[in-house]
């Protein structure tokens, strides 16, 4: 009897399938396949963080800010936009000794190992890595978070939430002084990069940075995550994908997004 045919595994997108032959053309050559991931509005969403810590300031001063308590009390994390004062002035408030109250707060707190668990992953962010991982790519989780004040906090982060980490085939790389620009810090290990494997991929939320691995590695897939970004940032240069989900780049059949 003929058993049943097994069923064909699911078409990968076409920018997954040619960061995935990069990969394999990489390990082909006795080099690591290395592939960066930016953190911060790339495999992470900022939005919790902050909107924690703007609740806390709400919940802190709630015996003389009744209004102020209240209106936070009623934001979500999709009422976050880059920017504490962006996002303040966009759910009504007005007073701006307030927004900078809250912003100093912020500004004390976000940049913190405790604060920094409080992100989530992405949709389909952790699948994905994962999938790279798997394949043999060496996930780089490149950020411009410092490590002194945001090394322990990352770490715990992406251990909970599933991404690999910790390993020989991993490299997790944050800067060592938190006031280094983050596209001087992200040149500057490019070049230590270039030595110690091929890049083959890179994903960023800044379109900059896209259009900086872009121009350093021409043969990379490289994606732009559409989530937010700095104000004021360049055009997009040509070849660079475009998701605003990572499951856009899984196979078509391990997510869905249709309606809740
Ligand atoms: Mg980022």
């Amino acid at each position: 009897m003929t058993p049943p045919a097994a069923p064909a595994a699911a078409p990968l997108p076409e920018v997954t399938a040619g960061l995935l032959a990069n990969i394999r053309a990489a390990a082909e050559r006795g080099h690591d396949p290395l592939v960066v991931f930016d953190l911060d509005e790339t495999l992470y969403s900022n939005d919790h963080r902050t909107l924690r810590i703007l609740q806390e300031y709400a919940h802190t001063h709630a015996a003389r800010l009744g209004a102020f308590y209240d209106l936070m009390g009623r934001l979500s994390p999709g009422d976050v936009h880059y920017g504490v004062a962006t996002t303040l002035r966009a759910a009504g408030v007005r007073d701006d000794a307030l927004i900078a109250d809250v912003q100093a707060f912020w500004a004390a707190r976000f940049f913190t190992n405790a604060y920094a668990q409080v992100d989530l992953a992405r949709s389909g962010a952790v699948e994905l890595v994962n999938l790279v991982y798997e394949a043999g790519g060496v996930p780089c989780y490149l950020t411009g978070r410092d490590a002194p004040g945001m090394l322990l906090g990352t770490v715990t982060a992406l251990q909970r939430d599933g991404f690999p980490i910790g390993t020989v085939d991993t490299r997790t790389i944050l800067k060592p002084d938190a006031t280094t620009p983050d596209a001087v810090y992200k040149a500057a290990v490019i070049t230590h990069l270039r030595r110690t494997g091929d890049v083959v991929g890179a994903f960023d939320n800044e379109p900059g940075l896209c259009n900086l691995f872009k121009r350093a590695f021409p043969q990379a897939t490289v994606v732009w995550v559409d989530s937010s970004h700095a104000p004021g940032a360049p055009t997009l240069d040509a070849d660079i994908a475009t998701v605003r989900h990572f499951t856009e780049l899984l196979p078509a059949r391990a997510h869905d997004r249709g309606e809740p």
